[in-house]
């Protein structure tokens, strides 16, 4: 199923979390957004901060 969910393209600096949204600016900072297909944070590897994450959480 194709997704048309964007996301705040400058979420990482305006917000604490993704500010996913279907329109072009963002509901919260008026900014622009981007499409989230590719993960904002790591295109190459989506799930590179989940398991980031949780090496962190074995190292402690
Ligand atoms: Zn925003």
């Amino acid at each position: 199923m194709k997704s048309d969910i964007r996301v705040c393209a400058d979420w990482e600096t305006a917000h604490d979390r993704p500010v996913y949204t279907l329109r072009d600016r963002c509901p919260e900072c008026d900014g622009p957004t981007a499409n989230s297909a590719p993960a904002p944070f790591s295109p190459e590897d989506p799930y590179g901060e989940y398991r980031r994450r949780a090496r962190r959480r074995d190292a402690e």
